[in-house]
């Protein structure tokens, strides 16, 4: 049914009441302004002189935390200091952000997150989200009845059971939560008041964590996948019941639980997996720029995964679904074109039974093959996809193998961070002597060959999964489809331009992620408005509607309560 109410946060210029004096506004990272308070906000919010007497904008603040960020050259340095600019002053944290994201991205996310995470425990400053722990079963209303705000538009929550490719980090993967959530704020400015990072700590089997006495999680084993559920549905319950229209997205959860998470509460409650649905899109995406440049259709490929799991599942169910759609092929024939490895080796029929579901449509019919160079010689894929999270797995054989049959070798080496990518960008574009189209999950710089600048692109789920929850939220969708996903991917791949194209990157600039957001927001609110889903009533222009919802970072007027 239709409300009224559209989702409508107060706008940047609409002054905000503010109850506190003195110190207690310097200390409230949300309130603060620094040295931009006005001269007039100081006399009437008790400011004068606790701050020095210049008043600074907040362009004058960006050059001096700039200054300071650049003389840092370790990578966890810059972390720590961009948490600590959160902690001070949030405003001021997102602004700088958005206005050096490519620079900062690989700090705040992968690759740097990764080690931020690894090292959580070590590097704590302060409070960040929320923590579930086994020890609150039974009591989780009450604790999210904690957070201070009855506005949540999304949620992002981790068990840090498998944080990017690293594993098992415990209660160290909040760092995941708290970084993804930044990134919807900064890439489609979902508004950061309204965000909540939520780490459901349930032990872990990480025995170093465990004899580390600075971890910060419950030193207990993982429990049982009875109680995991128990807890999962004891937090749903609670946390749709105190923000209706919240939208939870699972994150970084290993594949015997993210799978069934996302079939438990995807068609309960507004909810999605990136790790299988984000990537689905973004790889998709990715591919169908590669038709582009290869001037071929996604029926005409033979695509070999080396990795079987949430990842490999999401993007082979996507470009299925892009096959179907393009070519009229049934979901069987698509199938077809599919070969996946795992780390025993192809999938096959022949494994069945003990085959985890996820990976039984695609199990094929046909003799076994233990290594890569097997499946690659036996198939001559057109395309090889990397969600292994094992480095260096793409090496020169393979590669040449695979040249052999094919001029244009599309390879998307996708495991996160850069140093368990399957192969560098620098080696495959050599081994192909450049007809090699690239793309990673975490950055590579670009490469020279033969007096060409090929750009290797970033399938970075970046693209997609801020768009996707801001159009969700936007129009107040009761749940998210293949479908929202789907016309993600193709917005996304409509904006790669041909310049782009003809440097060999699939993906657009990431620069331009507040107009890709935008873009893909609006076409997910209008896909959900198609199908029926959403709850607020549908505005003249989705565009315009969609853009005023965005959070732009700048200071609001302060008037005294
Ligand atoms: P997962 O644990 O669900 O799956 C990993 C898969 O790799 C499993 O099927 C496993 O059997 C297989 N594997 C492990 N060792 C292997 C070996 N030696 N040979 C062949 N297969 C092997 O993890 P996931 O969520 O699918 O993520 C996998 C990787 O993809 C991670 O590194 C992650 O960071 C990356 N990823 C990248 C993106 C992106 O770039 N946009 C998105 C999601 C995940």
């Amino acid at each position: 049914m239709l409300t009224k109410t559209q989702f409508h946060p107060p706008s940047a210029d609409e002054p905000l009441c503010v109850s506190g004096r003195g110190l207690e506004i310097l200390n409230d990272p949300w309130l603060n302004k620094g040295t931009s308070f006005s001269a007039e906000e100081r006399t009437t919010l008790g400011l004068c002189g606790l701050l020095p007497p210049h008043v600074s904008d907040i362009e004058e603040q960006e050059q001096r935390v700039m200054e300071n960020y650049r003389r840092k050259s370790d990578p966890l340095e810059k972390f720590i200091f961009l948490c600590s600019l959160h902690d001070r002053n949030v405003t001021l944290f997102y602004r700088v952000l958005l206005d050096n994201l490519m620079e900062m991205t690989p700090i705040i996310y992968t690759p740097t997150v990764g080690f931020a995470c690894q090292n959580f425990g070590h590097i704590y400053r302060r409070n960040r989200g929320m923590y579930l722990s086994l020890h609150d079963k039974g009591h989780i209303p009450e604790v999210l009845a904690n957070w201070p705000s009855d506005d949540v538009d999304i949620i992002v929550i981790s068990d840090g059971s498998r944080i990017l490719g690293l594993g098992d980090l415990g209660a160290n993967g909040m760092g995941i939560p708290i970084g993804k959530l930044a990134l919807y704020v900064a890439g489609a400015g979902l508004h950061p008041w309204r965000t909540l990072p939520i780490l459901l700590d349930v032990g872990t089997n990480n025995e170093e964590l465990l004899n580390d006495p600075l971890y910060l999680g419950i030193t207990h084993q993982r429990i049982t996948k009875k109680e995991f559920y128990e807890i999962a549905d004891e937090f749903v319950e609670a946390a749709t019941k105190r923000w209706p229209h919240v939208l939870i997205q699972w994150e970084d959860f290993t594949n015997d639980k993210a799978f069934p998470l996302l079939e438990r509460y995807r068609h309960k409650v507004l909810s999605f997996n990136d790790d299988i649905q984000g990537t689905g899109a973004v790889a998709l995406a990715g591919l169908l720029g590669a038709m582009r440049i290869k001037q071929e259709t996604l029926a005409d490929q033979r695509i070999v995964f080396f990795g079987a799991g949430s990842a490999a599942i999401g993007i082979a169910d996507m470009i299925c679904a892009g096959m179907v759609e393009e070519s009229g092929l049934t979901l069987e024939e698509a199938r077809q074109r599919f070969w996946l490895l795992d780390s025993q080796g192809l999938v096959t029929r022949q494994r069945t039974p003990g085959l985890q579901e996820h990976k039984l449509p695609y199990a094929r019919d046909e003799a076994e093959a233990v290594s890569l160079h097997e499946v690659v010689r036996r198939v001559k894929p057109t395309a090889l996809i990397g969600v292994s999270g094992q480095p260096g797995t793409f090496d020169e054989k393979v590669i040449r193998e695979m040249h052999e049959h094919c001029s244009q070798p599309i390879v998307f080496a996708l495991s996160n961070p850069t140093v368990k990518s399957e192969c560098t960008a620098r080696d495959v574009y050599h081994w192909t002597r450049g007809n090699a189209i690239f793309a990673s999950g975490s950055p590579f710089d670009p490469v020279r060959v033969g007096g060409k600048v090929l750009v290797p692109g970033q399938g970075n789920n970046m693209f997609i999964f801020p768009g996707v929850g801001l159009g969700a939220v936007a129009c107040g969708a009761k749940k998210i489809t293949d479908g929202m996903f789907f016309t993600a991917a193709k917005t996304l791949a409509h904006m790669v331009t041909e310049g782009e194209l003809q440097t060999g990157t699939v993906y657009p600039d990431l620069s331009k992620i507040r107009q890709i957001s935008l873009a893909i927001a609006t076409a997910v609110c209008r896909q959900a408005y198609e199908e029926d889903l959403a709850t607020y009533e549908e505005p003249e222009d989705i565009r315009e509607y969609v853009r005023d919802c965005m959070y732009h970072p700048q200071y609001r007027p302060y008037e005294p309560d």
